[in-house]
This record gives structure tokens, C-alpha cells and sequence, in this order.
């Protein structure tokens, strides 16, 4: 990731988790990328049973399971990247939405700085955003860059420092910041993030690490934040009432 120059900016940081956040695990692509993925592993020569394992142990492990593949098998990422996220119809699985749009429309930009902040690589997160038609509506894109050797994600620490730094913001409780991933939240809380949102559709299923679960039933992890700083919602147009300072009145 290229080293930007550090940019001074006092205004809050709104941070938007891509996928699964910006659209409904009613879209299925959670599913459609972990079948990607458990095809991927099978075609490196592993059984159905080892994939899956080996899927599963690398996203707890690494938060992705492309890390994992990358360090363990030694994998060409951008083979992946084009075979997996490259390949779904994504424009048949999610599209525009008004009232998302007229969400980020609304963040007053005077107050607030608008951010995608992703663990995909950069032309998947892109893709998402042009189809839900809010590419125009960021102020930048923290992804995860797969071709540089060692690339972090969330959770790690040095990902959101990473991103606070591109974002030219020093101030950790400017940064406000919602994801469909708990794991995410917990890291942005150990940094000492400001308002931490957990996009949760309680009830729904999705895929994590090839494995489907019922969202909203996952263990808590005792040594993380215990939850009481920590809001839930099931629809980003609760935002407006829980991020209200950063709306247009
Ligand atoms: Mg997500």
C-alpha cells in the first residue's frame, strides 16, 4: 500500500465496512464467495473435508482465509482475487438503492469524512460501491492490498492504524465505524475507536470462513469488549439516529 503523506483533518471519520454491510445477507453473496473460496482450496488438491477445515481455520486464524493461503500454499492472490470475488455476478445478487444513497447524502461533509474500509482487494470493493451507485459519495477506500507481501486486514491493530493514517486522522474517538463483523468491532474497540456500530440482521444467515451461521448467535469472546459499548442495528438507516451529530438536521 502506498505510504500517503499525512494529511491533517479534524473532522470525524465515518468508516464503512463493504461487504455484507452496504447490502442484506439476503443477497447471498456470503455464500456465493465461500463456495468460491472451498472451490478454491479443492482445486490446490485437497479433499471437500480438508477445505473446509483449512477455509475455516485460516479466516479465524487470519481474518481472511486468503492470508492463510497465501502464507501456507503460497498462492498467486490475484488468480484468487479474479477467481473468487472477480468472478460473482454481483449485479445480479445486489443493486441501487435510494435510501442507502440518500444515507450517505446526508452525512453533513463539513462535520464528517466518509471512508469504505474493507478487507477485499480494491477493484471488488469498487465494484460494490459503483453498482450501489456510492462510489461518488467517498472521500477514499482503505482495502486490503492482496500484492503486498504480509498485507494486514481487520481485525489487526496496524490495519486501522493504517487507515486512520490515510485518512489523515490522529484522534481515535473521531472515528465512527460500522461492520456486519464483530471480530471488526472488537479490533476498532481495542484501538479506542469513537462509535463503534455492529450491522447485525438478526435472525438471517450468511457464511463465515465456508461455514453458515445464524447472524447474531455467535459466541462472545469474554477477553474483548464486553458489548456495552458496542450499538447494534439491522438497518444503516438507524444510523441517523445513532451517529445524529454527523447527519443534516
Ligand atoms: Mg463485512
Amino acid at each position: 500500500m502506498a505510504d500517503q503523506s499525512p494529511r491533517k483533518d479534524n473532522r470525524i471519520v465515518v468508516w464503512f465496512d463493504i461487504d455484507n454491510t452496504l447490502y442484506s445477507a439476503n443477497s447471498k453473496i456470503s455464500q456465493a464467495m465461500g463456495e468460491r473460496i472451498h472451490a478454491y482450496f479443492v482445486s490446490l488438491g485437497l479433499s471437500h473435508e480438508e477445505a473446509s477445515v483449512l477455509h475455516h481455520r485460516y479466516y479465524s486464524q487470519y481474518g481472511l482465509a486468503l492470508r492463510g493461503l497465501k502464507r501456507h500454499h503460497d498462492i498467486d492472490v490475484l488468480d484468487f482475487d479474479r477467481k473468487c470475488d472477480g468472478s460473482l455476478p454481483l449485479e445480479k445478487m445486489i443493486s441501487y438503492d435510494p435510501t442507502l444513497r440518500k444515507l450517505f447524502q446526508d452525512i453533513d461533509r463539513s462535520k464528517a469524512q466518509v471512508w469504505g474500509f474493507t478487507n477485499a482487494y480494491k477493484p471488488h470493493a469498487h465494484r460494490v460501491l459503483n453498482i450501489l451507485r456510492l462510489d461518488d459519495l467517498i472521500d477514499g477506500l482503505v482495502y486490503c492490498d492482496y500484492t503486498v507481501p504480509d498485507f494486514s486486514c481487520k481485525p489487526e491493530p496496524e490495519f486501522y492504524q493504517m487507515a486512520m493514517k490515510q485518512a489523515g486522522v490522529t484522534d481515535p474517538s473521531k472515528c465512527y465505524f460500522v461492520d456486519d463483523n464483530r471480530g471488526n468491532i472488537d479490533g476498532a474497540i481495542a484501538q479506542r475507536w469513537g462509535k463503534c456500530v455492529h450491522f447485525c440482521e438478526k435472525g438471517l444467515e450468511a457464511m463465515e470462513g465456508g461455514i453458515m451461521k445464524q447472524i447474531g448467535d455467535e459466541p462472545l469472546d469474554p477477553t474483548k469488549s464486553n458489548g456495552s459499548d458496542i450499538v447494534e442495528v439491522s438497518r444503516l438507516d438507524q444510523l441517523r439516529d445513532v451517529w445524529s451529530e454527523v447527519f443534516r438536521k
